[in-house]
């Protein structure tokens, strides 16, 4: 590379220094004229013969021309051939981070949610249910009771989640024929034996299934009631919607939704086990969007003949394959029919894969040459692992990812599985790798190691010949982040902050930009790297947002 293209000299071409300074007039003319550019172009900083394998803090993006406000960026990106999301922002199939909750969460912010497989086919695909059945303001699975309760047990649900509005069905569950329901002046002065029959209101305002939240919120409105129940024609419960929830319902403009049934879109990852056949079906039953075949690494003719298969027996399910950090894996994956690739091996922040197999790639590259290739066969991809900071999403984006997959970055959140604990006075939920030796072990139903059920989960992991767990991840914990709700506006205010000052408008525009050139890089050495960090403080507070 020139210094010219490297900005740091006087082009060729240029006239002679001169002894009296250029009219500051001329000098975008100038810069036009003899060279502009700063920096490296994309091909130049990922030349890894002369710069090695790179990643996210190894480089940087050089700024650009400003001249319209972040709020305008787009951050809509395509993540598979059929898919398109308004936030390129995926949570990880690991089961500390992502199931119905947070893949209702994420997909509600413009992501998508891939719920793990570290528990049963039946577990996996009622997950994948609730998250199609969800419907802002709408409790799906309300609490219930039976009409043998008594008025103790409204007092220990009021007692346990702080709410006693409670609908009353034949069975005691929500599908039950709807009975009465009964509100916190029911069993007001009530002794606590006196049969919920007695005392629960049988005149119920109802909502019929399949009413806009608009229309419930007015008729709770204009009945002035606390709770409206949903039934369907047979007068059996299907959901329910609570006044004190109205306040509360946020618009999520942004709602990643398949745009002919406004369902929120759901993804779920399986293995290539033979089983995992059966698995896949009860998940397509359940609504699944995408499905994601989950290996640290994805050329194996165990995932080309799944894919194969999958197209043929399910061929409007999109599918994305991987991990993959090669051309040459990633052509075996888009011959056998993928929708989407997943790049990524040894990345993670729980990952001891590149420690133990001494194989992998460092991100940065492999999601430059990967999607790179990828594109040119209208293949989407993931750059999945190693994000630690929205600067990174910047960059993974700039090296032709259409979006990332975020596992440590949304554990810890309200959303993720498992409780809060205190681990050193901080609040902290269980954050581990799915290769690790506790998440291998982890038993599907709670079975017993040693039992069919349990050497059932944990086949996934291993070939038949395996005497030998070989950890490829560990387990450790995350500190609190709050809820997604804020976490991931913040992931995607700060993104479009970032595209801003490359003077970029959107994904697909800095996607561009890379590949033309117009988008500048620079490498930053060590030292640079400190620099760009805090420094030089005594101690110091890090709110990263408000
Ligand atoms: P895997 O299911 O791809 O592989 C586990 C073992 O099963 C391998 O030896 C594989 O060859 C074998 N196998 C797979 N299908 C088979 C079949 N049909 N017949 C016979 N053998 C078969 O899973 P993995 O690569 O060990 O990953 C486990 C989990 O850990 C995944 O959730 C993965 O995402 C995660 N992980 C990710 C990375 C990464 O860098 N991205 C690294 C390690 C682990
Ligand atoms: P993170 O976002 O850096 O925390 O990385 C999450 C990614 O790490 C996941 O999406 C997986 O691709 C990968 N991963 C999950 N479990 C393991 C593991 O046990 N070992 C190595 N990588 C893992």
């Amino acid at each position: 590379m020139s210094p010219i293209a490297n900005g740091t000299a006087t082009p060729a071409g240029a006239p002679p220094r001169a002894a009296e300074a250029l009219p500051a007039s001329e000098a975008i003319a100038y810069l036009e004229q003899y060279g502009r550019g700063d920096g490296l172009s994309l091909a130049e900083l990922m030349d890894s013969r002369k710069n090695g394998g790179l990643t996210y803090n190894d480089f940087l993006m050089l700024p650009g021309k400003i001249d319209f406000p972040a709020s305008e960026v787009s951050l809509q990106t395509r993540v598979t051939r059929n898919i398109l999301l308004n936030a390129p922002f995926l949570s990880s199939p690991m089961d500390t981070v992502t199931e119905d909750r947070m893949a209702i969460a994420i997909a509600l912010h413009g992501g998508l949610g891939i719920i793990h497989h570290n528990c049963s086919p039946e577990e996996q695909a009622a997950m994948v249910r609730k998250v199609k059945k969800f419907e802002n303001g709408f409790i799906p699975e309300p609490l219930c009771l039976g009409p043998d309760g008594v008025v103790g047990d409204v007092l220990r649900v009021k007692e346990k989640f702080g709410f006693c509005g409670v609908p009353i069905t034949a069975n005691g569950k929500i599908g039950g024929k709807l009975l009465g329901i009964v509100t916190g002046r029911d069993v007001q002065f009530r002794a606590e034996s006196t049969p919920l029959t007695e005392v629960m209101t049988k005149d119920i305002v109802t909502g019929d299934a399949g009413l806009s939240l608009e229309q419930a919120n007015t008729i709770l409105r204009d009945s002035k009631k606390g709770k409206l129940p949903i039934i369907d024609k047979e007068g059996n419960l299907v959901s329910l919607v609570a006044r004190s929830d109205l306040l509360k319902n946020q618009n999520y403009p942004l709602a990643s939704k398949v745009p002919s049934s406004k369902q929120l879109y759901c993804g779920a990852a399986i293995g290539t086990r033979p089983g995992d056949r059966d698995r896949l079906k009860l998940l397509v039953e359940a609504g699944l969007d995408v499905v994601v075949l989950d290996s640290s690494q994805g050329n194996s003719i165990f995932q080309i003949e799944f894919v194969k298969w999958i197209k043929q027996t399910f061929p409007k399910l999109d599918v994305i394959g991987g991990n993959v950090v090669t051309r040459e894996q990633a052509a075996q994956l888009i011959a056998a029919g993928v929708d989407g690739l997943r790049i990524g091996m040894g990345s993670g922040s729980i990952c001891i894969t590149q420690e133990v197999m001494a194989v992998g790639r460092p991100q940065g590259t492999a999601v430059n040459a990967v999607s790179e290739f990828a594109s040119r066969f209208g293949v989407p991809t993931i750059a999945d692992g190693g994000i630690s900071n929205i600067g990174h999403i910047a960059k993974a984006l700039s090296l032709g990812a259409n979006a990332v997959m975020m596992g440590g970055m949304l554990a810890g959140t309200t959303e993720s599985p498992g409780e809060y604990f205190y681990h050193e006075g901080k609040r902290v939920k269980l954050y581990r790798g799915m290769g690790s030796i506790e998440a291998m072990e982890h038993t599907a139903g709670g079975a017993k190691a040693g039992t069919a059920a349990n050497n059932a989960a944990t086949a996934r992991y291993f070939s038949e010949t395996d005497t030998v767990k070989v950890a490829q991840g560990v387990s450790g914990d995350v500190q609190d982040k709050g809820s997604v709700n804020k976490f991931v506006p913040y992931l995607y205010t700060g993104l479009q902050h970032s595209l801003q000052d490359s003077g970029i408008r959107s994904v697909v525009a800095l996607q561009e930009g890379a590949r033309d050139g117009t988008v500048r890089f620079e490498l930053r050495t060590a030292s640079a790297q400190i620099e760009g960090g805090v420094h030089g403080l005594n101690s110091y507070t890090k709110r990263l947002f408000a």
